[in-house]
């Protein structure tokens, strides 16, 4: 058990936001604090340093079924995906002087894509096709194909929203992108399109098995799965060409310079193994919660609120609600003050006023709350939102009667 579930008094629904460390990859990392060698080294301090660094990365790559030189640790989800994104785009522009390359995107992909792929078109360094997503917020494949052209260099779909939970049917892109090689390219061997996920919020519920997604790009974030902050780390499939975009120094493959944080890594290889153990037994758990909070909902605010992208291809922790005729800000500011933590939209947009994500779905963000649930998560906790949000509504509709 964390700390944090044990101290806790507040009702903790922000999960997507940010986990609390887990006890286990807490005590990983105080272990790993007595390697402080640097792993560049020669020394004896640096070489056991190093060895801890490679039996994380030989962790990860086996709970991924991937190799584990194809797994560079960063400092977070940001971080790989400017890797991924930036460094797939320019090593293509490397190898074919005088094109302009193109880059296929989800609408609703998280900002460190979308704000990547706004930079690559303003500077005028490549063309960017964003793929709506359907009322449920599901990527058509079909679309995706008919944006396909000779010089797109990569696709990058987030495997499941951040803000709504819907979870992307990667498989079908990355089938999509293989039949695209071979029949309209005439090479099935053919490098181009990269697929890129960002799969930072899946881990806890989605099989991420490298072999069976086809991806040839994949990031994650520890602080999404009870890690520690600042480290992730980006699946680079071999054969996959990047380019570097941080320099100075070759550590991490020439691919992510600097000191490598290896108390860090050791908490983030420790929660993502137990990620997938527990995988199957926490998804069953929360999409029991997530049922009843559903229906917790409809029960009492029938007719009152409408559910942001799909129920069925959700993942089990994630409920994104817009009450009409209410502001969401101040929805959880008030639930803020009775102890409930939710968010709004993405931590990552606090500038935005309004989610990009949910005007995806429809043409305007009439404002939303995301209700995220974790391990400390019980139906007692939905018992409670519900009868916060009916104070709430029952004040404002006192005050606004009065007002009349
Ligand atoms: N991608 C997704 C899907 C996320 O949810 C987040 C965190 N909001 C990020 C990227 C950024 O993660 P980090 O803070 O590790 O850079």
């Amino acid at each position: 058990m964390s700390i944090f579930a044990r101290k806790q008094k507040r009702v903790y629904l922000d999960y997507a936001a940010a986990a609390p460390i887990r006890a286990e990859a807490q005590e990983a990392m105080l272990d790993a604090m007595d390697f402080f060698g640097n792993p560049g080294t020669i020394n004896k301090d640096g070489v056991n340093a190093k060895k801890l660094l490679e039996s994380s990365r030989v962790k990860v790559s086996e709970v991924l079924g991937a190799r584990a030189k194809e797994i560079v640790f960063t400092s977070g989800a940001t971080e790989s995906n400017n890797i991924a994104v930036f460094g797939g785009v320019f090593a293509w522009m490397a190898d074919n002087a005088g094109k302009k390359p193109h880059v296929i995107v989800s609408r609703i992909e998280h900002s460190s894509v979308l704000e990547i792929c706004k930079h690559l078109e303003h500077k005028g360094i490549a063309e960017v096709t964003y793929l709506e997503v359907s009322s449920e917020g599901i990527v058509d494949v079909k679309k995706l194909r008919e944006a396909l052209r000779p010089e797109t260099v990569l696709v990058s779909v987030i495997y499941a929203s951040n803000e709504i939970g819907v979870i992307q049917p990667i498989r079908e892109i990355a089938k999509e992108i293989r039949h695209y090689k071979k029949h309209v390219l005439g090479n099935h061997e053919s490098k181009y399109p990269l697929l890129h996920t960002d799969a930072s919020q899946a881990p806890l519920y989605e099989d991420i098995n490298l072999q069976t997604l086809h991806v040839d790009l994949m990031t994650l974030s520890s602080e999404k799965i009870y890690g520690p902050h600042g480290v992730g780390m980006l699946f680079v499939r071999t054969g996959t060409k990047l380019e570097k975009i941080i320099m100075g120094g070759s550590q991490e493959f020439d691919l992510r310079p600097g000191t490598e944080n290896i108390p860090g890594i050791s908490g983030f290889a420790k929660t993502l193994e137990l990620a997938v153990t527990e995988r199957e037994s926490e998804s069953a758990r929360l999409r029991e919660i997530q049922n009843y909070c559903f229906s917790e909902l409809e029960k009492n605010f029938s007719g009152k609120f409408i559910v942001n992208g799909s129920r069925e291809s959700r993942l089990p922790n994630n409920v994104n609600i817009t009450f009409s005729n209410f502001d969401s800000e101040l929805l959880v500011i008030e639930l803020d003050a009775k102890g409930i933590s939710v968010s709004e939209k993405s931590a990552c947009n606090t500038e935005d006023t309004e989610s990009y994500v949910i005007e995806s779905l429809r043409s305007s963000d009439t404002g939303s709350i995301r209700i995220s649930f974790g391990h400390t998560t019980r139906k007692n906790d939905i018992d409670c939102i519900i009868k916060s949000l009916q104070e709430i509504f029952s004040k404002y509709s006192t005050l606004s009667n009065k007002a009349v």
